[in-house]
């Protein structure tokens, strides 16, 4: 399976910025997927930039409508006009911040496949969950709520406690916790499970990219801080498996 490197850019990156690391990663990486995902605000300006090279662009996240009356939302065929193919929903600051349910999570997958987009649904514990024991419940309550019936997309594992920690999950917790997310995926998509990637994210950086993604079921990573430094998030991309 191929291995996709997506970068969350998350609110950072005025246009100069934003184009600089556009121009820089504009050759991609042979051998990976690789994808950016800019604010709203960029996604013309990147998309133009990266246009006919290797490297996709996404939206950080998407409404469930269309189109109407909500103030301050994008829509999933916005980002498609603006040069986007992918969205990362339901992102545990998403989650966090704006109150979103899994099934608001749900109806935005819905409403992003209708647009033409593939969607990267986050799911992830909290620390509190995780010493709890209650890891691999918490997920699976997020992948039976969040994943709409014909789900053709990305699941990236994303522990809250990992995400901009500079503290990675370890390998063995990520082997455990992909695995159990493939067990779902087959539970819950006979036919497709099997081949959908499961990204890992959570402080994945150049020092421990190759090691995260030579796991096994480590589909790709997604990746917040280190994708704002065009060297580190190349340097990661190129740590992905051949395939
Ligand atoms: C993220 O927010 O999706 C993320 C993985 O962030 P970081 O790489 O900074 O931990």
């Amino acid at each position: 399976m191929r291995q996709l490197i997506a970068g969350n850019w998350k609110m950072n990156t005025v246009t100069a910025e934003a184009a600089a690391l556009a121009q820089a990663l504009r050759n991609g990486v042979p051998g990976c997927d690789v994808l950016v995902c800019p604010p709203a605000t960029q996604l013309v300006a990147v998309a133009g930039i990266l246009a006919g090279s290797p490297v996709a662009v996404g939206g950080q996240d998407c409404h469930w409508e269309a189109k109407g009356a909500h103030t301050g939302d994008i829509s999933a065929p916005m980002l498609r006009d603006a040069g986007a193919s992918w969205v990362i929903l339901g992102h545990s600051e998403r989650r966090a911040n704006h109150a979103e349910l899994d099934e608001t999570v749900r109806e935005k997958a819905v409403a992003a496949a209708a647009a033409g987009l593939a969607p990267i649904v986050c799911v992830g514990e909290t620390d509190e969950q995780r010493s709890a024991g209650r890891e691999t419940e918490v997920v699976g309550w997020q992948l039976a709520g969040s994943l709409p019936k014909d789900f053709a997309g990305v699941v990236a594992y994303e522990p809250i406690w990992a995400i901009g920690s500079g503290k990675s999950a370890t390998e063995e917790d990520v082997e455990t916790m992909h695995a159990f997310i493939r067990a779902e995926l087959l539970r819950q998509f006979p036919e497709t499970g099997a081949a959908m990637r499961i990204l890992y994210g959570g402080s994945v950086k150049p020092s421990n990219a190759a090691s995260l993604l030579a796991l096994p079921d480590v589909g790709g990573a997604l990746v917040g801080g280190a994708s704002l430094v065009a060297q580190d998030f190349l340097a990661i991309a190129r740590a992905a498996r051949p395939g």
